[in-house]
């Protein structure tokens, strides 16, 4: 089953289209399959994965709109090594229409459901705005990787997408969360970038990413080749820092997946009890762990 993440942040600019493209392929060279959709009527990710948001055949405002299966829009075989679902300004009309129909919040989500078992990642770019297309996002997502800058206004904008979040949350898509927050065009050289990375810290502790994207002039260029910046120039710093984030994302992935089910408590009853009350369990040996991974309590005599 896939992992569906949304890249959202409603401010503009704070690189949430270089994460999209660049997490992508990251994630793809470490052997995950990986489709990228944009969801972004600007197409930069499109454009930015090698595709020619001009000559789309079809986009993901056919597959809003319902007019095409997601499947069929996927567009495979680029040099970025992940699937595309690209976009193009039709999407800011899909925008307006969508307001109109039913189910409107729930297009993608439903749209994804036959492909969900396709990929190890289904990674989703959004416009900079709390819209319908944005809405969209949430629903179908189960996790949300926040970009953001280390500026001043950063944590303002910060709490209105954390409240939009809660609603999405207790309302249309209860298992939402955020997956993590990351510090994108970071100058450690500066004071202020500094201080609010410290903020970041201190009020969402492990939600933010270790993993940390410098500014890196490679990072803005390699768009313009249609490439992730991995394919542009693999030494440069933005290409590594992408690389480690897509190592923390995964190790997360790694982590849930492989979280025991609570184990089951059994009592060994081979040592003569008599009376055994709560306190004995308590006061027993440690507990060992037989190979199914089933905790078993040895009950020590009560001597009283
Ligand atoms: P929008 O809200 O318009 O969709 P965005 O949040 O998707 O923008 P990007 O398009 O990824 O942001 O980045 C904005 C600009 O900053 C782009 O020109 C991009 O190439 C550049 N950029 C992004 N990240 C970095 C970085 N780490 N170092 C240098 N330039 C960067
Ligand atoms: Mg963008």
């Amino acid at each position: 089953m896939s992992k569906i993440i949304a890249i959202t942040n409603q401010k503009g600019g704070v690189g949430k289209t270089t994460t999209a493209i660049n997490l992508a392929a990251s994630l793809a060279s470490l052997d995950q399959t990986v489709l990228l959709i944009d969801l972004d009527p600007q197409g930069n990710a499109t454009m930015g994965s090698g595709l020619d948001k001009a000559e789309l055949y079809y986009s993901t405002c056919d597959v809003i709109l319902d007019q095409v299966a997601l499947v069929d829009a996927i567009v495979d075989g680029l040099p970025c090594g992940y699937a595309l679902a690209p976009t193009n300004g039709d999407l800011t009309a899909a925008e307006v229409e969508l307001t109109t129909l039913t189910n409107r919040e729930y297009r993608l989500r439903n749209a994804i459901l036959d492909i969900r078992d396709h990929y190890d990642y289904i990674l989703i770019d959004t416009p900079p705005s709390l819209n319908m297309l944005t809405l969209n996002a949430l629903v179908a997502a189960e996790a949300v990787i926040v970009p953001m800058q280390c500026e001043y206004f950063a944590l303002e904008g910060l709490s209105a997408l954390m409240t939009t979040i809660e609603g999405v949350r207790s309302t249309l898509n209860p298992s939402l969360k955020i997956e993590g927050l990351l510090r994108t065009m970071f100058d450690g050289r500066n004071n202020l970038a500094n201080d609010v990375s410290a903020q970041l810290d201190e009020h969402f502790g492990s939600l933010v990413y270790h993993a940390f994207i410098p500014r890196n002039v490679r990072l803005a260029e390699a768009p313009s080749y249609g490439l992730p910046v991995m394919y542009y120039d693999k030494g440069s710093r933005g290409a590594k820092a992408y690389l480690a984030l897509a190592q923390e994302v995964l190790a997360q992935k790694l982590q849930r997946s492989s979280k025991p089910e609570p184990p089951a408590i059994v009592l060994q009853e081979d040592l003569p009890i008599e009376n055994p009350s709560e306190e004995t369990v308590a006061a027993g040996a440690a507990p060992q762990v037989a190979d199914d991974g089933v905790l078993i309590f040895q009950l020590k005599q009560n001597k009283t």
